[in-house]
């Protein structure tokens, strides 16, 4: 979303307040450091703390805070979500997993009701204190700048909150995303008073403020991160989960009951991020690092990449290309539905990430003619080109927010976070103005996997799986490439399709993102844009593949490309969801920065 700042953005506390851009475009090229996100503010936010000598994460904090107030639907303090962090003095790549924790009493039936044996509705199971997780956010920005930032996180909370007090102009979107929602933030009077003034959404162009949000960043910035995890801000948030705030008088029709969530106070204090190792393998020489379970994000893109360089493929061939691009997303979507979900034992993961397992997954792509879908996952037991009995669908959604940033010391963020559905569960938790996540619904409802067992379903403390598949690649030992996308199921061939664009169809990293996308996860009909089923759809459905009915967009990715000698293209959208906002410290002469 581009949103245009219509006032002075002040940043942090001991430095001058500047003035927003008018308008950031998609594609920015120059030195001294380089901000991609969805949305023009949080682009200026971040820039403006790496303009005062922040570094990467100071800017990613600074910016996703803010992505917290003008994309509220996306991503928050209620989320979670997957931060990767190239540390260059170090020479480490590390990663923050802030992914919401389930209660401590959740079991594998958490959502089927007990009343008819029967799993919720999608819907019912969103939009209810059930489907709220702990959120991870907070706590992965206090982790982010307490090891890697040199600014306290008190001061980069600072812009946002400000931003929230001031309020941005409702565009297109922002009315769009609240209409589709407007029976389910009906419901709820705390989100309601705050998105549906008058009982309407926002008119287009009026001030959307956020003073509780404000008020809550800044309480969060005196008082620490405890009072959210374990004070009045937190006792707040569990209070909205085990009783919802219902309106008596709701907006809009809802056809299920508001469910009572069982999170408690105790689940809210003892959650922790995790920091596992980054997952790594090599791609024709480049070393790209995801993030591992319970995101999936990084086993599939790694694994689809593995299958990719079993072939020669070139930019020549783009067909074929294409043909193993969608061959090897099936094959990867596969594994992932079968073996991936939080504790996922590490061996499994290396196995599936690893060259041996792709040259043996790699018999069931032919070159010529698509293989059926959906396709079964590979026997991780056995050798061969065996393959165990086919699973399940898989969850779906369309939500999320991605940044990248980069540094002039040569650090990179990349940072996917989430509520899960546009909307999250819909329940703001009342005078403190975010909106509650439904990530619980990630998991599996009931097994999708059987007779084999589901790796993703709800467990006590677990949590769930995700597709975010934040994305460093390196060149030579040196950062070369950052990636991300929002998207749900759709962020893994997302960012796949981006890296094959770049690394093996040669298209520079604006054109790469600009591309018409298409998405096959192992169903019977490939998910496209438009310009992907015109284009390429008449020699690949010659090929065998199927297509199912086009959608208008896939994701909203946001990259950086670090070119030598300190040189920077950060890219963004130029047009879905809106556009997004890409910006260098210092354009280049040959830079545009539109
Ligand atoms: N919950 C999703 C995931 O973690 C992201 C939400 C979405 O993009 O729809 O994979």
């Amino acid at each position: 979303m581009r949103i245009l700042p219509v006032f002075v953005v002040a940043t942090l506390a001991a430095t001058p307040a500047v003035a927003a851009p008018a308008r950031w475009g998609p594609t920015a090229s120059g030195t001294g450091g380089a901000v991609a996100t969805v949305d023009s503010t949080a682009t200026a936010v971040g820039l403006d703390v790496l303009r005062h000598g922040g570094n990467a994460v100071d800017a990613a904090v600074a910016a996703a805070a803010t992505l917290g107030v003008t994309e509220p639907f996306s991503a928050g303090i209620g989320g979670g979500g997957f931060f990767v962090y190239y540390d260059a003095k170090q020479h480490q790549v590390s990663t923050i997993d802030g992914r919401e924790a389930g209660p401590a009493t959740m079991t594998s039936g958490y959502f089927v009701d007990p009343a008819d044996g029967q799993p919720y509705d999608f819907p019912e199971a969103r939009v209810s204190g059930l489907s709220v997780g702990v959120p991870g956010t907070l706590a992965t920005w206090e982790a982010a700048a307490t090891s890697w930032g040199t600014r306290s996180l008190a001061s980069l909370l600072e812009p946002a909150a400000e931003v929230a007090d001031r309020g941005f102009p409702v565009d297109d979107n922002f009315r769009k995303l609240v209409t589709d929602n407007a029976d389910a933030f009906g419901r709820f009077d705390s989100t309601r008073a705050l998105y549906l003034p008058g009982g309407a959404p926002p008119a287009l162009g009026s001030i959307q403020r956020n003073p509780d949000l404000a008020a809550t960043y800044r309480q969060i910035a005196a008082q620490g991160t405890g009072v959210f995890y374990r004070g009045a801000v937190g006792a707040d948030l569990i209070k909205a989960v085990q009783h919802p705030p219902v309106s008596a008088n709701p907006v809009g029709v809802w056809p299920y009951p508001i469910r009572p969530g069982v999170l408690t106070a105790a689940d809210l204090a003892g959650y922790r991020v995790r920091t596992p190792a980054p997952l790594r393998s090599e791609f024709r020489g480049l070393s790209v690092y995801g993030m591992p379970a319970p995101s999936s994000g990084g086993v599939a893109v790694l694994e689809a990449l593995n299958l990719l360089e079993t072939s020669h493929l070139s930019a020549a061939d783009r067909t074929k290309a294409l043909h193993y691009y969608l061959e090897a997303s099936a094959l990867s979507f596969a594994d992932r539905n079968r073996y991936l979900g939080d504790g996922t034992p590490q061996a499994v993961v290396d196995k599936l990430i690893s060259d041996s397992w792709a040259r043996q997954r790699a018999c069931r792509i032919a070159p010529t003619t698509a293989m059926i879908k959906p396709a079964a996952p590979g026997d991780i037991t056995g050798p061969g080109c065996a393959t165990a009995k086919v699973g399940g669908p898989t969850e779906q959604g369309q939500s999320t927010t991605n940044l990248t940033v980069a540094d002039r010391w040569g650090n990179v963020v990349e940072y996917t976070f989430t509520i899960e559905q546009t909307g999250g569960s819909a329940i703001v938790v009342p005078g403190r103005g975010f909106l509650l996540n439904n990530e619980l619904t990630d998991f599996n409802f009931t097994n999708t996997q059987a007779p084999a067992a589901d790796p993703n379903l709800p467990g006590p403390g677990k949590r769930p799986r995700s597709s975010m598949a934040p994305t460093i690649v390196f060149k030579n030992d040196k950062p070369f490439l950052a990636v991300g996308a929002p998207g749900g199921v759709t962020i893994i061939t997302t960012v796949l399709q981006i890296l094959v664009n770049r690394l093996i169809l040669g298209m520079s990293l604006p054109a790469a993102m600009a591309a018409p996308r298409a998405s096959q996860r192992n169903t019977d009909g490939i998910q496209a844009e438009p310009g992907f089923h015109a284009t390429y759809g008449p020699a690949l459905t010659a090929l065998g593949h199927t297509f199912g009915p086009d959608v208008p967009e896939l994701g909203a990715a946001t990259a950086v490309e670090i070119t030598g000698y300190g040189g920077f293209i950060a890219s963004a959208e130029p047009t879905r969801r809106g556009g997004g906002a890409a910006a260098v410290l210092w354009p280049s002469n040959s830079g545009r920065q539109e």
